[in-house]
């Protein structure tokens, strides 16, 4: 132990500046895009590429941390980690991509500036939208009353009467039609949203062989990595990950933590990536709180940003959202970082 608190940043601001040492200090070249608008303290944020890469790659191992903005916390750790950790194969190229919703992680919240939850913003914007859970109607109006106890007694009643797996289904899957709500996917793809989709065309151009691992928290026990596949167990890809890694699930067939969700950021491989390239990517989610006190925070955050102004919610929501998708345990990051890296170690062990 020791190590961990070089890794793990308190601000938005200090996990950039430590990527940013640490990437220029193990040889990354670096590419930075600044976000439209600034972050809280009036300061600029950007997402920041850091990548190595030989010309021999036959391979590409790319990570992504804080597309849930607070989640970001955990990913920048691992990604500092292994940058200043860094030993690769000669052949393999890295890419590290920090902070995609640097706006979210400024704040300290899941969602982007516009309340956009992004993975469930990249869906097929010229197809018809979605249909919502017939029950996200009730879902949303209970999270949106006042934090509290009438809050956690609606909430269980709502439990009571549907189920908790419907419930969270219900809220958890992506909605497209209140703007206020929790998971809403939007109204159109966000900057999030477009920079991945260069980002994965460009990557992709470069090599028949990407590795993709997108850091998340908040769901699953304690401290427990589980690698969520967006795919059928019986699919290739599937397989790949199971080769690599340890508790490979998918929402698919039940077996992951997660719900299926609509608009997922692997769905931009699909549509961008070069054909001839062969992506496996997995979201390697990391457990915190039980479910009920996560949501707990989410609603803390949420009510604070409807009805206060910005620097105020922040204040009220900050510590809630920590608790929940950061905790401030020491053990717990330790064991975060050692997964993360046993992760990023057999990506990079895969022999195309
Ligand atoms: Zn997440």
């Amino acid at each position: 132990m020791g190590h961990q608190s070089e890794y793990f940043s308190s601000s938005y601001q200090e996990a950039r500046s430590r990527f940013l040492k640490a990437a220029s200090h193990a040889g990354f070249t670096v590419a930075s895009y600044q976000h439209p608008l600034p972050g809280y303290d009036g300061q600029a944020i950007f997402t920041d590429i850091a990548s190595k890469i030989p010309g021999n790659a036959k391979h590409i191992v790319m990570t992504t941390s804080g597309i849930h903005g607070v989640e970001g916390f955990a990913g920048s750790a691992a990604q500092i980690q292994a940058l200043k950790t860094a030993d690769k194969p000669n052949d393999v190229g890295i890419i590290h991509v920090h902070a995609l919703n640097p706006h979210g992680f400024d704040f300290g919240r899941r969602v982007n500036e516009h309340n956009i939850d992004l993975s469930r913003n990249f869906i097929d914007w010229s197809a018809p939208l979605p249909e919502d859970h017939s029950l996200n109607a009730a879902v949303q109006s209970t999270l949106k009353t006042k934090p509290g106890l009438w809050q956690q007694a609606r909430i269980a009643l709502l439990m009571a009467r549907h189920g908790m797996g419907t419930a969270k289904d219900a809220l958890t899957r992506g909605q497209y039609s209140d703007p206020s709500g929790l998971y809403f996917g939007g109204t159109g793809p966000a900057w999030s949203n477009l920079l991945w989709h260069q980002i994965v065309a460009r990557v992709t151009a470069q090599t028949p062989h990407l590795t993709h691992i997108d850091f998340h928290t908040g769901l699953g026990p304690y401290g427990k990595g589980e690698m969520i596949m967006m795919a059928d167990r019986h699919s290739p890809m599937f397989h790949r990950a199971e080769s690599l890694w340890d508790n490979v699930t998918t929402p698919q067939d039940g077996s992951s933590s997660t719900s299926l969700i609509t608009g997922s950021m692997c769905n931009a491989f699909n549509r961008t990536a070069a054909r001839r390239t062969i992506v496996t990517t997995g979201a390697l989610e990391f457990g915190t709180l039980p479910p009920l006190d996560v949501l707990k925070a989410l609603a803390t955050d949420h009510h604070a940003y409807l009805t206060m102004p910005a620097a105020e919610a922040r204040k009220v929501a900050w510590q809630a959202m920590q608790n929940a998708f950061n905790p401030p345990d020491s053990i717990w990051q330790v064991v975060i970082l050692d997964q993360s890296q046993r992760a990023l170690h057999r990506a990079l062990m895969l022999k195309p």
